[in-house]
């Protein structure tokens, strides 16, 4: 099979798009420049059907398959050498039922339009913190953002999906239907067929909302982070909070003297009235000497999308993540000692506020698992494409320096932070014992033959060892 573009694919109405294809280039890109895959064709679906008609395709012919969703997995799995990428990123429409206040999700839509549409009406429901990433990828993996402490995880509002199995069978999944199914869904990743819709639950949110940043020194990082922790221990549910250390971004918001200059940030977003999150943010705001506060009411949709240009596509990234035991004083000093060292200005490490609803679901509630932690961390080592070599070698090395000295302190991982060169154990990791072996029985109903495995995998259970 030389050229899928000659061949029918029965039951296809999409575009078939192959190498020498003037779009297949950009078709193959996806948000990390570094991953830079071949495969043997990208089936951009339209609909339900397409999806199917694509699984049966590849599966019938052994090929290898990639599923794509926003494309912005760190590790590339949205994309795959020498096979298929089912490609859903045409699959972008949302509607909401404003009396219900659910929203109907394609497979491939963005956070962006999530929010765009949901906000038209008021309402949100917790999704990424950047607005080009995926709902696929983030909603599979489990959903962290600014509105989980109030509302709960992206998959805590996850009420139905539509799923093309392996087999090439489309099923709906939720609490009634496949209940099996649907809990390994909400943070299990795309082990267990192809989603081409999400079912969320929305809430009240702004339009308006007591949101932004507030800048320190890079010097003063050990003495925030010990007064963001207490504040982190009190805070109301509707204050999520994000601690970014690294280089202040070059955005147009900010004084043009401050950019690329070290520093830590405590960016807030207040799930509640305004007056309310003045209040709770105001012992932030008058902490030592912020070099800037951005603080202020702004469109939730808005601060959604306000990060969107400091992680653009194409440059090359490199993630080391972990869950973290605690905020402790040695804790805080690793943080403090590792997160000014990279050579490029474009790397930084974020921790988010956990616990609120997040932790009040238990364990087993889904195949998401760490709802006892607190704190995360993120390393996000970034440079630019011209720069691999020297200082992509040096950002790999920062990253990897850092979750080494947090290793007596790690608490297990979120999914969705692992990249390429994390193995199967950090797989394992990320779900507890428990989950992990629940989720292989599951995979070995729905997937036994592992057909979708080009992602954080996790192996049916007979194989499983
Ligand atoms: C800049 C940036 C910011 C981020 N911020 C957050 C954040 O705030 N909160 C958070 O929780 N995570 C965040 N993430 C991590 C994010 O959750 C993962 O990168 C996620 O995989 C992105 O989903 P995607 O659909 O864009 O990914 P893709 O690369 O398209 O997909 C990743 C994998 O997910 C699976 N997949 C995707 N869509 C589907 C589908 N419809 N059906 C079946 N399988 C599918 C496939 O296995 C695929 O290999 C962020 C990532 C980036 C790069």
């Amino acid at each position: 099979m030389s050229d899928l573009a000659a061949i029918e694919v029965p039951g296809f109405r999409g575009d078939v798009i192959t190498p020498g294809h003037h779009d297949y280039d950009d078709a193959r890109a996806v948000w990390n420049g570094a991953v830079k895959r071949r495969p043997r064709a990208i089936v951009r679906c339209g609909d339900t059907a397409d999806v199917a008609a694509a699984v049966r395709f590849a599966r019938d012919r052994d090929l290898e398959i990639a599923v794509r969703g926003g494309g912005h997995n760190v590790a590339g799995t949205a994309v795959c050498n020498d096979g298929i990428v089912i490609d859903l990123s045409t699959m972008r429409a949302v509607s909401v039922d404003p009396i219900e206040r659910t929203a109907l999700v394609q497979g491939g839509a963005l956070w962006g339009d999530v929010d765009r549409e949901t906000q038209a009406h008021g309402l949100a429901t917790t999704g990424g913190i950047v607005g080009h990433t995926g709902v696929g990828g983030l909603t599979l993996g489990g959903g962290i953002g600014w509105l989980m402490r109030k509302h709960g995880l992206t998959v805590d509002n996850l009420v139905e999906a539509e799923v093309v199995t392996a087999e090439g069978e489309t099923v709906r999944a939720s609490t009634d239907d496949h209940p099996d199914l649907f809990w390994a869904l909400r943070g299990g990743g795309g082990n267990f067929g192809v989603v081409s819709s999400f079912r969320f639950t929305l809430h009240p949110v702004g339009p308006t909302v007591l949101a932004g940043p507030v800048f320190w020194a890079a010097e003063d990082t050990t003495d925030v982070l010990r007064f963001y922790r207490e504040l982190a221990d009190g805070a109301p549910d509707e204050l999520g909070t994000v601690i970014r250390l690294g280089t202040i971004p070059p955005l147009p918001v900010i004084d043009p003297d401050l950019h690329f200059r070290p520093a830590i940030a405590v960016a807030s977003c207040y799930a509640g009235p305004v007056e309310d999150g003045e209040r709770a943010v105001r012992a932030l705001r008058h902490f030592g000497t912020p070099l800037v506060d951005l603080l202020g009411p702004t469109r939730y949709v808005e601060h959604q999308s306000a990060l969107d240009d400091t992680v653009p596509h194409g440059w090359h990234y490199h993630w080391k993540a972990t869950n973290l035991t605690g905020l402790s004083d040695t804790i805080i000093d690793i943080v403090a000692n590792h997160s000014y060292d990279a050579t490029s200005p474009r790397s930084y490490a974020a921790m988010f506020h956990l616990g609120g609803a997040v932790a009040r679901s238990p364990r087993d509630a889904t195949a998401y698992s760490g709802r006892d932690v607190d704190h995360n961390i993120i390393i996000d080592a970034a440079w630019l494409p011209e720069q691999d070599g020297t200082v992509g070698a040096a950002e790999t090395a920062w990253a990897r320096e850092f979750l080494d000295a947090l290793e007596p302190h790690r608490a297990g991982v979120y999914v969705n932070f692992l990249d390429s060169d994390d193995d199967t154990s950090r797989v394992h990791e990320a779900y507890g014992d428990t989950n992990y072996r629940r989720l292989a029985e599951v995979k070995a109903t729905y997937d036994p033959e592992n057909v979708f495995h080009n992602n954080k995998n996790i192996p049916p259970a007979a194989t499983a060892q």
